[in-house]
């Protein structure tokens, strides 16, 4: 029997949903590269349905405790008297969301004697210290591409709400008037505007294909080239370093992971080689940036506007400076955890945990760390260390 550890939002303020917006949930038959959707023996909920928080447990509590194991579901995983410590000590599996991590630090993998594996529901295993799941020989894996398509789609998004001006225009008619200049005063066309973006994988490719229609001039930036007939498809310029492409870039996009490589590469110095008045979207992870040079470049104006979806810590405190900065439009974690996607992760999880219990082998895919070595996708995509340091202060989050 192994005890695992669920860590999940919290439910809505109002209670667990009884009904929901839609009756169907469109999802795509295979992903862009081919790659199939998970594929569980059986899943035990309803498609579209809320799994990721705690009333929603993935829709794993029927299936795990059927085979004889021991769920825990909780949302308490920072500071003092948190659930998750007090059950990390005979934990086999611990289950986090990017959404709401469950930061795996080296001083938790030291209380987690019998701990086996770590499942991201969803993608980038960044609040695991990777570092130490190598040295503790404990897998990590995560379900590779079952969000990637829905955080580009918020990406579009976040760009367009800040070229046009969107959320202030949209706050004059929900606080009353009318002031058509206070409007678009800042307001521009993305068309013929220079794109980049820093990174160029499943997210990252999404985004451009996703822009080819805007008439927009498509940059990347990545530690490997795209084949020769994709930059022709969508007429790519590349570039090997950060500084090239932020020079040329009118909006920059960044859907890199977060490992000890990419940590704080926006920063104050950095900034300074973008074009004044540049749009930054960061849906990738929040440590990607120098939090307080991002805030001192909106208010220079050196950028116009920044905007994503990802914080550090997460939860951030009510008084982290990015939820009063201008020109902003930021909103809690959420790109990747629409229902659509919750569908497709949770089922994911299922297929991990079924290899698991039956002894076969986990998708080479899902893969970030095994044999205490990077392994599978993590290998390519990921560096070694650790990026979880300052994860405490997420302790200070008050409801
Ligand atoms: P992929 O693994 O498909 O792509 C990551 C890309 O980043 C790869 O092309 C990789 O390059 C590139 N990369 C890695 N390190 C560097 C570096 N130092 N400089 C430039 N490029 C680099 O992952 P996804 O596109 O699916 O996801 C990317 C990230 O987005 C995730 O790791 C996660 O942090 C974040 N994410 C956010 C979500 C949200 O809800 N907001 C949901 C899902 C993901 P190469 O492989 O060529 O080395």
């Amino acid at each position: 029997m192994a005890k695992i550890v669920l860590v999940l939002y919290d439910d809505p303020m109002d209670g667990y949903p009884t009904s929901y917006a839609r009756d169907d949930l469109p999802q795509p038959e295979r992903y862009p590269d081919g790659q199939t959707l998970p594929t569980p023996k059986a899943i035990d909920f309803k498609p579209g349905v809320l799994l990721g928080s705690v009333s929603g447990e993935l829709g794993l509590r029927q299936y795990l405790e059927s085979n004889g194991h021991q769920l825990i579901v909780t949302s308490s995983k920072d500071g003092a008297s948190n659930v998750l410590d007090k059950e990390l000590p005979d934990a086999e599996i611990v289950i986090s969301q990017p959404f709401w991590p469950a930061y795996m630090t080296a001083e938790r993998f030291a209380k987690a004697e019998k701990l086996k594996m770590i499942v991201t529901a969803g993608i980038g295993s960044d609040h695991t210290d990777l570092q130490a799941a190598m040295e503790h020989n404990v897998t990590v894996a995560e379900v590779t591409y079952c969000n990637s398509n829905a955080v580009a789609e918020h990406v579009v998004m976040s760009i367009l709400a800040l070229v046009r001006n969107f959320i202030p225009s949209h706050n004059w008619i929900t606080k009353g008037g009318w002031n058509i200049a206070d409007c678009v005063s800042r307001s521009y066309d993305l068309e013929a505007m220079n794109v980049g973006t820093v990174a160029a994988g499943r997210i990252g490719l999404r985004v451009l294909r996703l822009l080819k229609p805007f008439d927009v001039k498509l940059h990347y930036m990545d530690r490997h080239r795209l084949p020769e007939a994709v930059e022709k498809e969508l007429d790519l310029t590349y570039h090997s370093t950060l500084e090239s492409l932020t020079k040329v870039s009118d909006v920059v996009t960044l859907n890199c992971p977060l490992h000890p490589e990419t940590e704080h590469m926006i920063n104050e110095k950095t900034l300074k080689n973008f074009k004044r008045g540049a749009y930054l979207v960061n849906t990738a992870r929040g440590k990607l940036c120098d939090r307080d040079a991002i805030v001192s470049a909106l208010e220079s104006g050196q950028l116009a506007g920044y905007a994503g979806d990802v914080w550090f810590p997460q939860p951030p405190a009510n008084d982290h400076p990015w939820r009063t900065m201008p020109y902003h439009a930021m909103t809690p974690h959420i790109s990747g955890t629409s229902l659509s996607a919750q569908a497709r992760y949770a089922a994911g999880v299922r297929e991990i945990l079924e290899c698991y219990f039956e002894n076969r082998p986990i998708r080479n895919e899902y893969l970030i760390v095994q044999n205490g070595q990077l392994a599978g996708v993590g290998a390519h995509s990921y560096s070694k260390g650790n990026a979880t340091g300052g994860s405490e202060e997420a302790a200070k989050f008050k409801k």
